[in-house]
């Protein structure tokens, strides 16, 4: 019998612990293990790796990670009430489960994990969002992270993959698509969480390049896209008109139009305009 069988299903372990959801925290649990168990499996070959969790909450995600194998999880969780349920699992498998109380924007967790590292997570959706964002706008590449497995609400996952000429093309996407390779692996309705959602969700897998896919500085690059996609309606001429006084040469010499607009715009010409800023 592996060790997950030994512990009380997901329902008695909320009942036990009280673990009443709470919205100002995003709570929405996974009681399903044979579910939390595929997401595990979509996060890859876990063995060799350190896995770091936010928001565990009672720990349906946490169980599936262990079960399928991961060296280790660090878990990082706000709700001091979940502590208990997570010092269970902790004990069933013993040395493979850190958690600490705190909240995910502000514990750094790198002194904790020995690389390779995965992340995984079933987030509230701004957090999410925000922690995606971060963990792409590193500093230095490659990042700390070799995946990162996600769930977002659908129309989130859908802004990540998304691809020129579409309504979700954007920010996210081209961050995520300049440094990583991103797809969706799962769709879950809101009756797969507890309490359900009023939207759909899906799981995004982030697999880090070992280098960006075409060359820019990050900086130009992100300042660039960030002005492109806040006036997203107007030409490129105009919404690029602050960056430089010769912007149009620079968009031509990019092998873009000056009067395409934002979401036409592939990552590859954005990061072709990028260089014309290049010292
Ligand atoms: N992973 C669990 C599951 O799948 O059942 C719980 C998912 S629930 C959507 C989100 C979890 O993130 C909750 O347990 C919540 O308390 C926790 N959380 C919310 N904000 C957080 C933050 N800033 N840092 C760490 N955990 C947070």
């Amino acid at each position: 019998m592996s060790a997950i069988d030994n512990l009380p299903p997901l329902r008695n372990v909320i009942a036990t612990h009280g673990l009443s959801a709470r919205k100002a925290l995003g709570q929405n649990f996974l009681l399903d293990l044979n579910l939390t168990a595929k997401i595990a499996r979509r996060a890859g070959d876990l063995s060799e790796c350190d896995v770091l969790e936010i928001g565990p909450g009672p720990g349906g995600l946490t169980r599936g990670l262990l079960a399928e194998g991961a060296r280790r999880v660090l878990a990082i969780e706000k709700d001091e009430r979940c502590m208990p349920a997570l010092a269970e699992i902790g004990a069933a498998y013993p040395g493979q489960l850190q958690v600490i109380n705190g909240d995910a924007l502000e514990v750094d967790p790198l002194s904790h994990l020995t690389p390779p590292i995965r992340v995984a997570a079933n987030l509230p959706y701004n957090v999410g969002t925000e922690l995606l964002v971060r963990w792409l706008t590193p500093a230095e590449w490659p990042p700390f992270w070799e995946s990162l497995t996600l769930m977002f609400q659908r129309e989130v996952a859908e802004r990540i993959i998304a691809a020129p000429g579409s309504k979700a093309y954007g920010r996210l996407a081209l961050l995520a698509q300049w440094r990583a390779d991103a797809k969706i692996v799962m769709h879950l309705p809101p009756e797969a969480f507890s309490p359900p959602p009023k939207v759909h969700s899906a799981v995004v897998h982030l697999t880090a390049l070992p280098e960006p896919r075409y060359p820019a500085d990050a900086a130009i690059l992100s300042r660039i896209v960030a002005a492109a996609f806040n006036q997203r309606r107007k030409m490129l001429r105009g919404s690029l008109k602050g960056q430089a006084p010769d912007i149009e040469d620079r968009l031509i010499s990019a092998g873009i139009k000056p009067t395409e607009r934002a979401e036409q715009v592939s990552l590859e010409q954005f990061c072709a305009l990028a260089r014309t800023f290049d010292a």
